[in-house]
């Protein structure tokens, strides 16, 4: 694969176009009679959920959430703290968390079992990235773009330390750059 500014291109554009839209039908399938509230994760998830709602072909609702983890953004700490709440109610709604990454899954662990003390019709995870061998909680995810090795990545919407979120492809840090000073 080609280099970058940053680091090796993991996913390119394209290959990102292609999912996002593969993953615009599905849901756009299992969503055509419900009442679907996407709730996406500030910051990363951005330029994903932004491409996902464009890709839907059902009525579709969106709302955010900021949360910050104690922590650096390499290693979690499974506390978390909500900078921005929803604006909406999402009870008896069809609620899909879009997600960046799910890295050990203590955030979104976190974020499931508050939203679903909110008592939603449902709650599914649409995830753009997974890092299985990271995993340190179970958490389902109904709906992943990729599954990607032990590596940080950034664009997409992805950031280090506040830069890269906008690079059209995902790529991985260079060698030479401390991933522990990221954040959200
Ligand atoms: P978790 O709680 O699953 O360990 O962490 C999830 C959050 O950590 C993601 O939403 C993201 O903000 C951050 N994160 C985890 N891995 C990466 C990565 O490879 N790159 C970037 N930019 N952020 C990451």
């Amino acid at each position: 694969m080609s280099p970058s500014p940053t680091g090796e291109v993991l996913i390119s554009s394209e290959r990102l176009a292609g999912r996002v839209t593969e993953l615009g039908a599905q849901i756009s399938r299992d969503y055509a009679d419900k009442d679907l509230v996407m709730v996406g994760v500030l910051r990363g998830a951005v330029v994903f959920i932004a491409d996902l709602l464009r890709s839907l072909d059902v009525a579709c609702e969106i709302d955010f959430m900021a949360v910050s983890s104690y922590g650096s953004s390499r290693d979690s700490s499974g506390v978390v703290r909500i900078l921005k709440d929803l604006d909406d109610s999402i009870t008896g709604r069809d609620v899909l968390i879009v997600e960046d990454i799910v890295d050990s899954g203590l955030t979104l662990n976190y974020l499931m079992r508050n939203l679903r003390a909110r008592d939603p019709a449902s709650l599914e995870v649409c995830a753009l990235l997974t890092k299985p061998e990271r995993r340190r909680v179970d958490v389902p995810i109904r709906y992943t773009g990729f599954e990607i090795p032990n590596t940080f990545v950034v664009g997409y919407g992805l950031d280090h330390a506040q830069q890269y979120r906008h690079l059209a492809h995902v790529a991985e840090l260079p060698e030479d750059v401390d991933p522990g000073s990221g954040t959200r």
